[in-house]
């Protein structure tokens, strides 16, 4: 095993052991203090201190402390190996520096140029999460979290954007991580956890409402135009078009004749944030495209369409969520848990009932709760 993880009562103790494989044949002095930075950021990202704060993370009534064991050599028994390449010459002609996916002796090839961001980002790789971000046609890679109402003031998400430094490990991820590591945090924990055990309590039998803590807050400009908006989405980096779409959906004022007929692009990022600004448009040509674009060929676009007509009082919105609740769409290239998670917020937000659907529970408890979803649909 290459992570692994030990519990001694309350606390779990998570173990990366990586080995840096130098096959560019970096000089050791410079390749050293790279390997530190790389080992500090895993550090301080997966034990919440990228901020300087706390130093572990809560895991229901458990704490839960990553401890890298980062070393430079090859073929340790034990160690993920992670080949070291110089700048571009990455094998296969890729331009990302990739990780696989798993706990026992994954292997990666990692540019020796990549930062404290990138480094953090792909140990959670090797903690078995995946990316959470859709590559669009031109290649580049968009946000999977920046739909609204996650807002693009709050830290982005590690495992969706490497482009900003602004960046988080969720609760999801460390649910994840301690399930694929076969991890229990038991009950006597929480009894002898007095303050805030009720809480915790309940949040292991109903999921929070939010991954995204509210902490830091920045005051919105004004939002571009729509030329530019739509630009940014197409060529930006995945934190500048989160940011471009939430400013969309909540201050934009866009012509109606300027932004449907970007539902008609080729690019989804565009139709994606031509379902956002329709949102804001109570014209009734805005209404009738985003009917249109619930038929989209893309579940992103089909998603935002929804959510948008929700928003407006328009019921035509829920078959797509509901389709897209227990959907196993490969938008993203990690298993479409996201997807189902969020379809079900949008479905709680509007309709204002609750079925107890868990978008992590195994497939027959979901179709359970699709099946809820569906006789509350029906029932309306
Ligand atoms: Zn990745």
């Amino acid at each position: 095993m290459s992570t692994t993880a030990v519990r001694a009562n309350c606390t779990v103790t998570v173990r990366l052991q990586i080995e840096f494989v130098n096959v560019a044949a970096v000089p050791l002095p410079v390749l050293a203090p790279i390997v530190k930075i790389w080992s500090d950021a895993i550090d301080q990202m997966w034990n919440d201190t990228w901020g300087g704060r706390s130093g572990h993370v809560r895991w229901r009534c458990c704490s839960v402390v990553f401890e890298v064991d980062a070393r430079i050599g090859a073929g340790t028994p034990g160690y993920h190996q992670i080949r070291i390449h110089l700048s571009g010459d990455l094998p296969g002609g890729t331009t990302r520096s990739s990780t696989g996916i798993g706990l026992l002796g994954q292997t990666g090839d990692w540019e020796v140029t990549e930062n404290h961001v990138v480094a953090a980002h792909e140990a959670g790789h090797l903690l078995a999460l995946d990316d959470e971000y859709v590559l669009d046609g031109s290649g580049s890679a968009l946000d999977e979290h920046a739909v609204p109402p996650y807002r693009a003031t709050d830290p982005r998400c590690i495992m969706a954007n490497t482009g900003t430094t602004d960046v988080t490990q969720w609760p999801e991820h460390i649910d994840a991580a301690m399930s694929a590591l076969d991890m229990h945090c038991p009950w006597q924990c929480c009894v002898l956890q007095p303050r805030g055990a009720v809480l915790t309590l309940l949040r292991m039998f109903k999921r929070a409402p939010s991954p995204v803590a509210p902490q830091r807050r920045r005051a919105p400009g004004p939002p571009p135009d729509a030329a530019a908006a739509f630009q940014q989405v197409q060529g930006g980096r995945p934190n500048a078009r989160a940011i471009v779409a939430n400013h969309v959906s909540r201050h934009a004022d866009y012509d109606t004749d300027e932004v449907v007929p970007e539902l008609s692009s080729p690019v989804a990022a565009r139709r994606w944030l031509a379902a956002i600004a329709l949102g804001r448009d109570s014209s009734p040509e805005a209404r009738s495209a985003l009917v249109g674009a619930l038929g989209d060929e893309s579940p992103s676009v089909r998603m935002a369409a929804a959510h948008a007509l929700l928003g407006q009082g328009d019921d035509r919105g829920y078959p797509v969520l509901l389709d897209l609740l227990d959907g196993a769409y490969t938008i993203m290239r990690h298993p479409p848990t996201l997807a189902r998670d969020y379809a079900n917020r949008v479905l709680e937000r509007y309709s204002g009932h609750h079925v107890g659907f868990d978008p992590f529970a195994s497939a027959p408890e979901r179709a359970a709760g699709v099946a809820a979803w569906r006789a509350w649909y029906d029932a309306r």
